[in-house]
């Protein structure tokens, strides 16, 4: 069924070494085997084939990791001026600058995302994520409060939160770790990462970079491991705060275990996000917007504007021409150079696509573009781009996250009726309307019920803009300042200096 790994000229001699050196944890410092001595395979969703074996994680090495992780807060790490943390995190920013090209293909090798997009985007994302926070160690000021107690001085402090756990997904796995990592350590707290288990190698490259940059032993830990791993993480008594991005079921199952024993929990979670191009919109962009917005990583992200509404007036032309582009579209494997849209990352998740489109035809949706793709695929795990249209709102595919390259289109006729439908949703995390009137642009930016609303463009970020969703997509904030205040304690301090 898994194949053995193919000839893979695209892989370049570092990510063939890496592949050739053994795979082990990242704890206190130094590199280990699980202590139960298990793994776990992970392969090649281009082409099925098992790429290598990687530690699996257990709840000893949770809590060496924790152990370690507390020691490095209380010690060495912990006492760093806040300069030298921001020099690590620089340091750590070019070192992965300067494996970039082999990160890419190790992503593209592990997930499927084509090499291409990684070193245009995953790659440079994560090295920018650790270049903005790096500045921030030195800006984390507290406040001196003008309080109305007469002889006394009241200012606060910003205390790291202690050891976090940053539970990361497989759709953008370095970027993600960067995301947990770099904020997390400009606060000055400790940090265990535990990987997907669908994308683990990226992780283990990075643990590597950790060590090289020189931080402190146990300040990062990555742990290889599955579900079960980062339940052990979310249920240790020694996790302060749980960072997490995921489906929304584990997501609720995190948060109620956090809840109940007063962790501090960040949740970015999933999404069914609505996309509107009113009449006067510029169409051929609204067109290449809704299709990347859809498309880009096949569907498998958060952020997938999964749902597109058009003006009647303008629906027939954008369908037509969506349909067309997507007759077009580069799917191909993800270390081909000329692939814009890889293999979805697993059997699983191939199989749960494969059962959204059938369901969507079964409701009575109309296949408009793509097709239902095989029960059984030689090979990766490919889906071309789906259309459907005549949906109804209440039909599954208009409401469940699908995670894969599948679009829902439907008409509107005016602003109040596209507001209502758009806001029909569990959901919260992005919105968007392709206009080019400011007025309509900006009302239903106030209207929309999503984290992030985007006018004439599609999952715009930046390390320092806000990032996250509302309702069943999350709780917190992700990127820029918003993000270090969930790993920071205000500690307010009140000194008598005259006493009554
Ligand atoms: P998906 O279903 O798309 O794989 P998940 O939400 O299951 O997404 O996985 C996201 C991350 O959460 C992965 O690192 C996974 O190992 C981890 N995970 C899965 N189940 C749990 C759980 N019960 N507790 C903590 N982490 C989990
Ligand atoms: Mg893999």
């Amino acid at each position: 069924m898994n194949p053995a790994l193919p000839a893979l000229p695209a892989l370049g001699k570092n990510a063939a070494d890496f592949l050739k050196r053994p795979r082990l944890l990242y704890i206190g410092g130094r590199f280990v085997p699980a202590a139960d001595g298990k793994t776990f395979p992970t392969l090649d969703p281009s082409t099925g084939a098992h790429v290598t074996d990687v530690p699996y994680a257990g709840a000893a090495d949770v809590d060496a990791a924790v152990t370690a992780a507390r020691a490095a807060l209380d010690g060495d790490w912990g006492r760093l001026p806040a300069t030298a943390r921001g020099q690590l995190l620089a340091r750590l920013a070019d070192l992965i600058e300067a494996a970039a090209g082999e990160l890419a293909e190790l992503e593209a090798l592990d997930g499927g995302k084509p090499v291409a997009v990684n070193e245009m985007m995953d790659v440079p994302a994560a090295i920018e994520h650790f270049r903005y926070y790096s500045g921030w160690p030195t800006k984390l000021e507290g406040s001196t409060i003008p309080v109305m107690v007469p002889g006394t001085l009241c200012y606060t402090r910003l205390e790291p939160v202690g050891v976090c756990a940053g539970i990361i997904p497989w759709n953008f796995p370095l970027m993600m770790a960067a995301w947990k990592l770099a904020p997390a350590l400009a606060a000055g707290c400790t940090v265990i990462l535990k990987p997907a288990e669908q994308t683990p190698l990226t992780a283990l490259r990075l643990a590597e970079l950790v060590d090289e940059a020189g931080f402190p032993p146990g300040t990062v830990n990555i742990l290889t491991g599955d579900g079960a791993t980062g339940a052990e993480l979310v249920g240790h008594p020694g996790v302060d705060k749980i960072a997490f991005t995921g489906s929304t079921a584990v997501g609720r199952e995190i948060a109620s275990r956090a809840g109940a024993a007063f962790k501090r929990v960040t949740l970015e979670l999933g999404g069914k996000s609505p996309n509107i191009v009113l009449a006067d919109a510029d169409i051929e962009a609204a067109v290449a917007g809704a299709f990347d917005g859809i498309y880009f990583n096949s569907g498998q992200s958060c952020v997938a504007g999964s749902r597109l509404y058009v003006h009647r007036s303008r629906y027939d032309e954008v369908v037509a021409a969506l349909a067309a582009a997507t007759r077009e579209a580069p799917v191909g494997p993800a270390l081909e150079r000329t692939t814009a849209y890889g293999p979805l990352v697993s059997a699983e998740q191939y199989h749960r696509v494969r059962a959204s489109i059938e369901d969507g035809i079964a409701a009575g949706a109309t296949l408009l573009a793509g097709e239902v793709p095989p029960a059984d695929p030689e090979g990766g795990w490919f889906v071309r781009p789906v259309i459907f249209t005549e949906v109804t709102p209440e039909m599954r595919i208009s409401r469940e996250e699908i995670f894969g390259p599948v679009l829902v289109v439907a008409p509107f006729d005016d602003i109040d009726e596209v507001v209502a439908l758009a806001n029909d949703t569990d959901y919260g995390l992005a919105a968007g309307v392709w206009t080019r009137d400011l007025g309509h642009a900006h009302a239903l930016a106030a209207r929309l019920k999503a984290g992030m609303f985007y006018v004439n463009g599609w999952a715009l970020g930046d390390p320092g803009a806000p990032w996250g969703g509302m309702k069943a997509s999350g709780v917190g904030r992700e990127m820029g300042r918003a993000n270090l205040d969930a790993y920071l304690e205000i500690k307010t301090v009140w000194t008598v200096y005259e006493p009554r």
